[in-house]
């Protein structure tokens, strides 16, 4: 309604996936006065014996202000207390190919973005959700079947003794947070005619680590910056843990990891490619991981819409995952979050406020999808080279020194603000055409400038003259014609 309040009570909502997301959309169905029962195909993380069991996962993952301020609206304590525990970066430390580093701000007024520990910040959305009265977490729950007209749904419930069974569940609204391949998305298929798509890249990650210094235990990298080996068709990246050790990823094109087979084909890899890695990791690190790690695919989905009618919602990868190069995949899942809540407190109707939500969400969603396939690009090759790296001063430059412009860098929109992806293209493609504008007139101004220096020192007689002698040479050669000479 107008003035802002539900006119429909609070109902019952199923969760489908404790991942980040859904843990997120837990807290703020919960905190809102609904019954909510989050249903989790795995056992809880927060037990020890179930840490392995994530393990297409990434440790740690860069959050911003997206991701946080989605966190923030909900609970800014425990937002407190989720940061406490990251490590700011500041830019990203380019390595070469000789072990040396440059670094590159992220942000002229040092805004800077955080490596955070994935589990870490999963299990306090859970200890949370738990803490509340109106919230249930179930744990070894695999979502089997939707029947929406019903307002069912049909988990397996795995048992200690490795049976199944099943468990009916009614709801007034199902919310799919159950990642990438979500059996929501598809059960929804059924309802609603979903255009769907989805893309494997060529390239896979591997994890690998490199260990606080083995004597002093200390970082061996700058801990205030993402660290990246850019090498064209691949590159190695490095995020910060707490306990002073990186997690680095490999992300490469398929063939090359299928390439480097054997302990000796890595180190030679590495040796060529990452030499300072090779010393701080240990060979010996190296090759434990690159054996037991899997090379892991990156896809990147896009759907439409991303619910049915007031019953069922998809949120974050399940709706729109995203390979990882804007480390932005989390962050917009969160922002998915805050958004549909925000539809759902001032939409007159559930069926109003999902309709809303898709009709907003969509367009941002596909935005930060391409972007982030197009990162990739900059990532491993153009941050080195030099027409990026003007650009980026250039437009920082204004930013910092004449603000009154409103040029910002694309990089700092997207992560250090809350202004919707859409918007964000829309202003991006607006100040590339002032840029644009500004450059030709600079190039005119200086033309305009350096004749009118030529003309008033009478230099241009000279030039004259020149052009008159190089004429006359020219139809000696030619015959006593200049037409068809050719130099
Ligand atoms: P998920 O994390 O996939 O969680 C889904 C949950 O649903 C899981 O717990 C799963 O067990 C459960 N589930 C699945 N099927 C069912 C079922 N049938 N029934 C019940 N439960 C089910 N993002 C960033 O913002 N910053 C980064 O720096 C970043 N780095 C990344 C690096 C890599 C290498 C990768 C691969 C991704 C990265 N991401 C990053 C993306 C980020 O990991 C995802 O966007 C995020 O995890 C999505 O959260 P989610 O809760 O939507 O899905």
């Amino acid at each position: 309604s107008s003035d802002g309040a539900t006119v429909y009570e609070p109902q019952k909502v199923v969760i489908i996936g404790a991942g980040p997301v859904g843990s997120l959309a837990g807290l703020y169905f919960a905190k809102g006065g609904w019954q909510v029962t989050v249903y989790e195909l795995r056992g809880d993380l927060r037990n020890p014996e179930n840490r392995s069991l994530n393990f297409t996962k990434s440790i740690n993952l860069a959050i911003s202000e997206r991701g946080i301020n989605g966190l923030r609206t909900v609970d800014p304590e425990l937002t407190e207390s989720i940061l406490d525990e990251s490590i700011p970066m500041h830019g990203r430390m380019i390595h070469d190919k000789r072990g040396r580093q440059s670094s590159q701000k992220y942000d002229v007024h040092k805004r800077f973005i955080r490596s955070i520990d994935r589990s870490g910040l999963n299990e306090k959305l859970l200890d949370e959700l738990e803490r509340m009265n109106n919230v249930e977490l179930k744990f070894n729950h695999s979502l089997k079947s939707l029947s929406l007209e019903k307002n069912e749904a049909v988990f397996e419930r795995r048992l200690g003794n490795g049976d199944y069974e099943n468990v009916r569940v009614q709801a007034d609204l199902f919310i799919g947070a159950d990642g990438a391949h979500s059996q929501t998305r598809r059960q929804m298929m059924k309802y609603v005619r979903l255009n769907y798509s989805q893309e494997y890249i060529d390239s896979l990650w591997c994890e690998f680590q490199i260990p606080p210094h083995p004597e002093t235990g200390d970082f061996q990298l700058d801990p205030n910056h993402l660290h990246i080996w850019p090498r064209q068709t691949f590159m190695f990246i490095a995020l910060p843990n707490q306990d002073r050790s990186f997690t680095c990823t490999l992300f490469m094109p398929e063939d090359m990891f299928k390439d480097i087979v054997g302990p000796e084909a890595l180190l030679g890899f590495f040796r060529k490619e990452f030499p300072d890695v090779v010393s701080l990791a240990g060979e010996e690190n190296l090759i434990g991981d690159y054996l037991k790690n899997q090379k892991l695919p990156l896809i990147s989905l896009k759907c439409n819409p991303y619910h049915y009618r007031n019953k069922c919602v998809i949120l974050g990868d399940a709706s729109h995952a995203m390979v990882p190069f804007y480390g932005q995949g989390m962050n917009c899942g969160f922002e998915d979050v805050r958004v549909l809540w925000e539809h759902i407190c001032n939409d007159a109707t559930l069926t109003e406020a999902l309709d809303n939500y898709t009709a907003e969400r969509h367009p941002d969603c596909v935005v930060i999808n391409d972007l982030a396939m197009n990162n990739y690009v900059e990532m491993r090759a153009s941050v080195t080279s030099t027409s990026y790296l003007l650009k980026k001063h250039f437009q920082e430059f204004l930013y910092s020194w004449f603000p009154c412009l409103g040029v910002r860098t694309l990089y700092s929109m997207i992560s250090f603000s809350n202004i919707r992806y859409s918007e964000v293209m829309k202003r991006v493609k607006r100040q590339e055409r002032v840029l644009g504008a500004m450059g030709t007139m600079i190039m005119f101004g200086a033309t305009g400038a350096a004749g009118y220096v030529v003309w008033k020192k009478g230099w241009y007689k000279d030039g004259w003259a020149v052009l008159l002698s190089w004429r006359e040479e020219v139809m000696k050669m030619n015959g006593g014609s200049i037409r068809g000479w050719r130099p």
